[in-house]
């Protein structure tokens, strides 16, 4: 079965400038912005450009350009975020997929959070 993807979601409606975004990096492939209900004193999504509905869906069919600079955006966010192993004192990123992940947003995201501990990984629920 293929993955399917809503491009009526929010991300997608960011991707086409229909509504506002508080962008931290723009690259050919990718997109990164502050979150609009920031838990951490940074919190920042960084998306694909492409119709990915999660990491997997990406993962398994985005071409070798579009996961290079994906990658490389998520490194560059880190690095002007100063959340880096090198610069700061490191991060999460969470990327959440599906029911059972609790995705909000159907486009591929990951959570940048850092700049405070940040606790256990899971809730127990
Ligand atoms: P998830 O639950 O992993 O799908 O996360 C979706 C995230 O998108 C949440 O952390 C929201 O706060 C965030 N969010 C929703 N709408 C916007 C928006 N317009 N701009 C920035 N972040 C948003």
């Amino acid at each position: 079965m293929s993955y399917s993807y809503d491009d009526q979601n929010i991300f997608a409606k960011i991707l086409r400038g229909e509504i506002p975004k508080n962008t931290v990096l723009e690259t050919e492939h990718a997109l990164a912005f502050r979150d609009l209900y920031p838990q951490a004193p940074t919190h920042v999504l960084v998306i694909p450009k492409g119709a990915y509905v999660s990491y997997d869906h990406f993962a398994a069919e985005a071409t070798e350009a579009e996961i290079v600079d994906y990658t490389r955006a998520i490194a560059e966010v880190c690095r002007l975020e100063g959340v880096t192993l090198t610069a700061g004192e490191g991060f999460r990123m969470i990327s959440n997929a599906g029911l059972h992940g609790v995705q909000e947003v159907p486009h591929l995201h990951v959570h940048i959070l850092g700049g405070r501990p940040m606790g256990r990984m899971v809730a127990k629920e």
